[in-house]
């Protein structure tokens, strides 16, 4: 183990060196013209960097010029292209695009250089190809872009699936208004007036999950397609999301398609690649934002810091590294948070909380992922953990976590969906029959502060600190040494675990 840790080591030290060999290279920003084959009149151009004689294009500008959305993490070492067929996920220095299962290859890494990511223009051009729903072509010979816009509003589908459930994801060209039926056997056609559908797209599709055949028709008047899912599912909901164009419609039942094996080796693959054992401890609140207050004074931003402290120095005993996200009283905006988790090339990432309920009746421990709330006392409990933004200067980075965005925004920790709420649930057991705990068990809601971060996440609400029993507790030097160790062991259990 040692010893194959240390060549990874090497071959990362070497691989970073001609890595950073080539940054002199790059030399001068240039022009390409853009053609618009449906509209030759029109042109554009796209700055393109030059290093050695291989051209580079910023993501953000090519996505741009293709009306393709994208979202960077706060760190912005990796960065999402939604287009409409996949999101992308492309990470600094590596050549893998994670295309939703699928991990793709270019010849070469992606690479940062003033704050921009940049990958070379003709492997990207032919990979995006694949994932642009019109045509986009580069042309060496008089060095230009051609590009032909959709034909369709409606260009294919893409499955979410999940034990017992199945979500089919119709991503669409512009808004189309969406007439959804049931129909007797359990299928759910939808009709788009004034659509137009590249219905080769939609009929090869393969089955998967719940969904035995997919359908699809273009009428003079508009398109059509009908989703039959197999005899033991039945239609649970259907979602229409105005920005950018997508329709969901949610099938539930009995049976599982899951992933294939390979597809599913590939992105364990990958995660192994990102994994280095950093245990990230974020301790929660500080500085200005005092977090839950309990009798006599007691902040939660105190607790917290104090048992992180405590299970910073038990994960060292047992040689873990580790990275606080604040190790004092300062006030750290939640999107930092995950910023330095990620810069940290961290492996976990807990984050540390005491809970509160007005009447202080309430108590126990309870241990949250990031997935939507499924329950009124979820909702509540991220609500009031992400109100803390307000102490922040800007705010804008947050958007609402609807559902309909929540399924965007965190598409990159959804990688991470079965392994954090595995370790929460680790964690939960682990802590509450140790220290004989009130178990509230383990829950899911949408935490800013899990967003951004690219490793499995969870968040600890330690005790109740406005209960007359919990605060008591809280109180405790004895206690919270106790919290701290039991936290560190069930963290060791998940490491080894996921070490197979
Ligand atoms: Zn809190």
């Amino acid at each position: 183990m040692r010893i194959a840790f240390r060549i990874l080591t090497v071959r990362k030290l070497i691989f970073t060196a001609i890595f950073l060999s080539l940054i002199p290279a790059l030399l001068t920003a240039d022009w390409m013209p853009v053609e618009w084959m449906n509209d030759p009149g029109v042109r554009d151009s796209i700055r393109i960097e030059q290093a050695g004689h291989q051209t580079y294009i910023d993501l953000k500008d090519i996505a741009n010029t293709l009306g393709i959305k994208w979202l960077s993490d706060s760190s912005n070492r990796r960065i999402r292209l939604d287009t409409p067929v996949q999101p992308l996920i492309f990470s600094v220095r590596s050549p893998f695009i994670l295309a939703g299962d699928e991990l793709r290859q270019i010849p070469l890494p992606v690479r940062m250089h003033q704050d921009r990511l940049l990958a070379p223009l003709e492997p990207l051009v032919a990979l995006l190809a694949d994932y642009y729903p019109g045509e986009i072509l580069y042309d060496p010979s008089r060095f230009k872009l051609l590009v032909t816009p959709p034909r369709h509003d409606l260009f294919g589908l893409r499955y979410d699936i999940q034990p017992g459930l199945t979500r089919v994801i119709i991503p669409a060209g512009r808004l189309l208004e969406c007439k959804t039926e049931e129909l007797n056997d359990q299928s759910i056609l939808l009709r788009f007036p004034g659509g137009r559908i590249d219905t080769a797209a939609f009929n090869n599709k393969a089955k998967a999950g719940l969904i035995v055949e997919v359908r699809a028709e273009q009428q003079a008047m508009e398109a059509r397609i009908t989703l039959i899912p197999d005899s033991a599912a039945s239609f649970s909901r259907f979602e229409q999301i105005t920005d950018p164009p997508l329709y969901c419609v949610e099938f539930t039942g009995q049976s599982w398609g899951g992933l294939d094996p390979e597809a599913q080796k590939r992105l364990d693959d990958d995660k192994i690649a990102w994994a280095l054992d950093v245990v990230v401890i974020d301790p929660g609140h500080g500085g200005k934002d005092p977090g839950a207050i309990g009798p006599n004074k007691l902040y939660e931003r105190d607790v917290v810091l104090d048992v992180g402290l405590r299970l910073r120095k038990a994960l060292e005993s047992k040689g873990v590294r580790t990275v606080m996200t604040r190790d004092t009283d300062v006030f750290i905006p939640l999107g930092r948070r995950a910023k330095i988790a990620n810069d940290a090339g961290g492996k976990i990432f807990v984050s540390l909380h005491c809970n509160a309920i007005p009447g202080g009746n309430a108590r126990g421990m309870e241990t949250y992922f990031l997935a939507p709330a499924k329950t009124e006392r979820a909702v509540r409990v991220a609500m009031t953990e992400n109100s803390v933004i307000k102490f922040e200067e800007s705010r804008d980075q947050y958007q609402d976590l609807t559902e309909e965005n929540y399924i965007l925004l965190t598409m990159a920790q959804a990688n991470f969906a079965r392994e954090s709420e595995e370790l929460a649930a680790i964690v939960q057991q682990q802590v509450c029959s140790g220290l004989s705990l009130r178990d509230r068990g383990v829950d899911q809601a949408g935490f800013y502060v899990l967003i951004g971060a690219s490793m499995p996440s969870i968040l600890v609400e330690m005790l109740f600190i406005n209960n007359k029993t919990d605060t008591k507790k809280l109180r405790d030097r004895w206690f919270r040494q106790q919290m701290a160790e039991y936290l560190c062991g069930a963290i060791i259990k998940f490491l080894e675990k996921s070490r197979g």
